[in-house]
């Protein structure tokens, strides 16, 4: 539905005055697109330095026209392309295996057969980049088109699997260099993101193999800002332990503990080499903490780190007396538990979690934030300031903001070939509401 304003008594904060109508476009003549070139030809370059070449330094207005031509972006001003050009997450799969009751985006199951479009489609997400590569070329690389990208929200990369029209498939390091192709200047980087995969998964396995050569390579070097390994007592895995441990089922629930311990540590295992890069590994480590519920999982995290950690020592050791595939010597497996050590010691304060998506259910009830709430807070930070907020680009390449867990559609939607086709809601999307970003 949409609405042409909104009201929402937030204390101090009339929105009746916001404006939520549409805006249609004319097509760029020939003309406009001559006169956005000579506009930005005659342009000083805004940042010498090289990194913050950013759309948004340049008049906006004047710069209209210069996208012509470039499909994805039929009916988007330059204004609507800046707006989803920085802080982009774009979804190329929708759903996640690991079934984590902390999920702040409450993903919904891997490999659904829900009807919906699960997965962009390659032509679609090379359309993306490559569209935002030739708009980077007429702006002679002074400014940039999506900095920094995250290609996931709701999903686990090692699973991130998209096809083109042959049935190709490309994983999260074939779209990764695709994202990086003909880009000017500075690469375009990527955060990448894992809560491990089951041990005898040969094909999960060699992804992650993939992803720790790529990023002992020059190449991923540049474009990779960081691998995030999650490790935290709410893991599908874990999670179904301490329900079974409150049913009495012991046993069970223990097997279940060292089936995640065994799944962390071969992860852990898998990644050592990549501990050689600078400063691309982190761990992160999730927990409710004391001061907002009953529960206090610190505790939990501290043994699973103790258990991890053992079998991650038996995995060195067995490497060491057998293949030597990562561990050749004793100082290497000393210099690997220490790296690891250092990464596992968590501040406790910044690593407690946020009653946000399904980790709401975690909190007492008079902790939880209700969506209304939230929702009034996210239009309160959109009027400050909307241009800083993340912005997510569905299968479908319809563009939303994110404010914590909620998703607020816009206006702004890409020409892709899928762009009819319904989706799985984006995290905690409202219905009521929707941005006209005026462009
Ligand atoms: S928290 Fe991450 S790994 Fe866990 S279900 Fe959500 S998306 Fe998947």
């Amino acid at each position: 539905m949409q609405i042409s304003s909104v009201s929402l008594s937030y204390p101090y904060i009339n929105y009746s005055n916001l404006n939520f109508k549409g805006s249609s476009k004319k097509p760029i003549t020939d003309k406009k697109y001559e006169k956005a070139v000579k506009y930005f030809n005659k342009e000083e370059e805004k940042d010498k330095t090289g990194f913050l070449h950013r759309l948004t330094y340049y008049n906006l207005k004047k710069l209209d026209g210069i996208q012509k031509g470039i499909e994805v972006f039929d009916g988007l001003s330059m204004k609507d392309i800046n707006f989803l050009s920085n802080g982009t997450f774009i979804l190329l799969n929708r759903g996640c295996k690991n079934n984590c009751t902390h999920c702040a985006y409450s993903a919904g199951s891997f490999n659904r057969k829900d009807g919906k479009l699960n997965k962009m489609s390659f032509e679609d997400y090379q359309s993306l980049i490559q569209g935002a590569n030739e708009l980077e070329k007429r702006l002679n690389g002074k400014a940039h088109v999506f900095d920094d990208l995250t290609l996931f929200l709701d999903s686990d990369c090692i699973d991130i699997e998209i096809e083109d029209k042959n049935g190709k498939k490309y994983d999260i390091i074939d779209c990764i260099k695709e994202a990086g192709k003909e880009k000017f200047g500075m690469p375009r980087t990527v955060l990448l993101d894992t809560s491990g995969w089951p041990v005898n998964n040969k094909k999960s396995q060699q992804r992650a193999e993939k992803i720790v050569s790529y990023l002992l390579e020059d190449d991923g070097s540049k474009k990779v800002r960081q691998f995030n390994i999650s490790i935290n007592p709410y893991h599908g895995i874990y999670a179904k332990a301490k329900e079974l441990e409150s049913e009495g089922k012991q046993s069970k629930a223990e097997k279940l503990k060292e089936l995640y311990a065994k799944r962390m540590a071969n992860v852990l295992f898998t990644f050592s080499p990549a501990l050689e890069t600078k400063n691309k590994i982190n761990i992160i480590q999730r927990y409710v903490n004391g001061k907002y519920t009953e529960r206090d999982d610190l505790h939990e995290l501290y043994e699973i780190q103790d258990k991890v950690k053992n079998e991650l020592e038996k995995m060195y050791d067995e490497d060491l007396n057998s293949s030597q595939k990562i561990v050749k010597t004793e100082a290497d497996k000393q210099k690997y538990m220490a790296k690891w050590e250092g990464k596992l010691n968590i501040s406790p304060k910044d690593n407690a979690i946020s009653p946000f998506g399904r980790a709401e259910k975690l909190f007492d009830k008079k902790h939880s934030t209700s969506n209304t709430r939230k929702l009034k807070a996210a239009f309160h930070a959109i009027i400050h300031d909307y241009s800083y907020f993340y912005k997510v680009i569905n299968t479908n390449g319809k563009v939303y903001m994110l404010e914590k867990d909620i998703a607020i559609p816009t206006n702004v939607s890409l020409n892709f070939e899928n762009k009819d086709k319904k989706t799985r809601p984006v995290s905690i999307e409202t219905k009521r509401y929707k941005f006209n970003y005026k462009g």
